[in-house]
């Protein structure tokens, strides 16, 4: 089934022995895998992934390789970082060709920055495959712009908890008054406190907000709901992590851009959410 997959014609990097290539998989829909990430799974000897990589990505691999869960969830009992590491230089010493795959972008919240000191700290050779990260491309799937002209000129992005599972580390206060738009990830379980902290910095209780759960997945979930009422709507749905949470009027947008909805064949439920009174393209 994997050999059936093939890349297109080009010069595709050769992954080499005791080599370790930290890449990202993109929010969950194969589709959004890179070339360059699928060249990996073909090639790895390893493939060390996370719980938020999704399993028919994983069925593109090299059939002979070697598949190893370095889950990490919220919450839950987890590897510890330091396991993960040092189990990745333990592979590329032992001269396989390592591929670490994790969901998203392997920067973006994803301690894809620490694996790869360690790894250079170790003198592991690395290679590093970007991926599209579930902040912009899963809102994309809601029909989320996270920038829009008539909207915002910057994005946050922010996690929702800090190293310790605390929420210590953000300074929301700052968060709520620089950024028209808020992309938080991890967000779930601080959410009540996140939107106490928001309104209390300022925000419009009545801000739009969307939840998007396993985004750009067959059971996508979409919560619009506002900055006042988003945790108690949250609990009452049910929707629950992994989810990026978007504050700001970009939300609104959805109303137009749902295209899910619209290739279903329902009409659009606002065309001009932001009520500007004007084709979008003007101005
Ligand atoms: N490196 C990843 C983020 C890892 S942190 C990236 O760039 O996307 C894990 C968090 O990412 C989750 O708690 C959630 O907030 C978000 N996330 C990842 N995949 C998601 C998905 N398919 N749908 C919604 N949120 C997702």
């Amino acid at each position: 089934m994997s050999d059936s997959i093939i890349l297109p014609p080009g010069d595709w990097p050769v992954m080499q022995p005791g080599w370790v290539w930290l890449c990202g998989a993109g929010p969950g829909d194969p589709g959004l895998l890179t070339l360059h990430a699928l060249n990996a799974l073909r090639q790895a000897d390893v493939i060390v992934h996370d719980a938020l990589v999704d399993a028919r990505i994983l069925d593109w691999a090299n059939p002979d390789a070697e598949r190893l869960y370095a889950g990490k969830r919220g919450g839950k009992p987890s590897a510890k970082q330091k396991d993960i590491s040092h189990q990745l230089i333990h592979l590329a010493k032992a001269g396989k060709k390592v591929l670490r795959l994790k969901g998203g972008d392997p920067f973006v919240f994803g301690r894809g920055g620490e694996e790869g000191q360690t790894l250079v700290q170790h003198a592991i050779p690395i290679r590093i495959i970007p991926g599209i990260s579930a902040g912009i491309g899963g809102l994309a799937y809601a029909g989320i712009p996270v920038t829009h002209r008539d909207v915002n000129q910057a994005v946050t992005f922010v996690t929702g908890h800090d190293r310790t599972g605390g929420r210590t580390g953000v300074d929301w206060a700052s968060v709520a008054k620089g950024s028209g738009v808020i992309v938080i990830y991890m967000g779930m379980k601080h959410l009540a406190d996140i939107a106490t902290d928001l309104i209390g910095a300022g925000r419009g209780p009545d801000e739009p907000v969307a939840i998007v759960a396993q985004a750009t997945l067959p059971d996508q979930q979409v919560l619009e709901t506002t900055l006042a009422t988003c945790a108690s709507d949250a609990a009452a749905s049910g929707i629950g992590a992994p989810a990026v949470i978007c504050v700001g009027r970009a939300a609104l947008l959805r109303q137009a851009l749902d295209w899910q909805s619209l290739a279903m064949g329902h009409p659009a439920r606002n065309a001009d959410p932001l009520g500007l009174g004007r084709p979008a393209e003007d101005g």
